[in-house]
């Protein structure tokens, strides 16, 4: 046992939080959607993100004007992403929606700050839809991340589709094996995996040996992520960060701060 594990677990057993041994985290799946404005101003989301130990956030919001009221107040926090929804109703229809892609464009094109499209859901069907076309278009031209809710096949698909553009999985796929995803990744240079979700990756707080093996193999390729998909979900992110602190201590201590941090630092350099 490490003495970074041995300091973590008695700090477990004491009942205290184990600050000196945090990482500092880049989390790569935030939102800050239409209902989370009432419940929490943005001065307090920013404020829960900072006492979880989240040092910067990809957000991307239901509408855009969320991601922007965080990245005005935090700009060197705050990573936007741009979704292409104006609201949830776009959700299940935006992939065939010309009315989507003026929407991406003209918030593009207003406001230079985007460094990805997404996060948006799709399904295998979808890839090569008119919608998902321009903006996979859009992102490579701009050199944006696509940041993709969907699942193996789909994500493969996009890979061969757009070849040009760098894809980030949420969620990997949600409820993909380490191997399928090992596999993905030594396919395709243009695809990076975030873990938001993924308590699978450490049952009961250890880390499982198949994913444990593939961060090894792959260290510069994952970053961890909470998703705020709904308003609730807020109250989790010092609890869910905490659990990912968990198991990033039993990784070798260079694997984990690029997990942790560092992947999301060099993909996303401060502006
Ligand atoms: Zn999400």
């Amino acid at each position: 046992m490490s003495l970074r594990i041995l300091v973590a677990t008695a700090a477990v057993l004491l009942g205290v939080s184990p600050a000196a041994a945090q990482f500092p985290i880049f989390d790569a799946h935030i939102h800050y959607s239409r209902p989370d404005w009432t419940a929490y101003t943005p001065e307090r989301a920013l404020s829960i993100l900072a006492q979880a130990g989240v040092r910067r956030a990809i957000v991307s919001s239901t509408p855009d004007d969320g991601t922007l009221m965080l990245y005005d107040r935090a700009p060197a926090g705050i990573v936007p992403f741009l979704r292409p929804y104006r609201t949830r109703d776009d959700m299940g229809s935006w992939t065939r929606d010309p009315a989507v892609v003026a929407y991406v464009e003209e918030r593009l094109n207003r406001r230079n700050v985007y460094r990805g499209i997404g996060e948006s859901h799709f399904g295998a069907d979808d890839v090569e839809a008119p919608t998902v076309r321009r903006i996979a278009e859009l992102a490579k031209s701009r050199n944006l991340f696509l940041q993709c809710h969907v699942d193996e096949t789909t994500v493969e698909k996009m890979l061969v589709a757009y070849p040009g553009v760098r894809i980030l999985w949420a969620h990997a796929g949600m409820s993909s094996a380490a191997a399928t995803v090992g596999r993905l990744l030594d396919r395709s240079p243009m695809l990076w995996v975030e873990l938001a979700l993924r308590t699978d990756v450490a049952p009961d707080g250890t880390l499982d040996p198949e994913w444990r093996a593939l961060f090894v193999r792959h260290p510069d390729r994952f970053m961890v992520g909470t998703d705020t998909w709904t308003t609730s979900r807020w109250e989790s992110v010092r609890p869910a960060t905490a659990a990912v602190q968990r198991w990033l201590l039993q990784l070798p201590r260079d694997v984990a701060e690029q997990i942790a941090w560092k992947n999301g630092e060099r993909l996303f350099p401060p502006p």
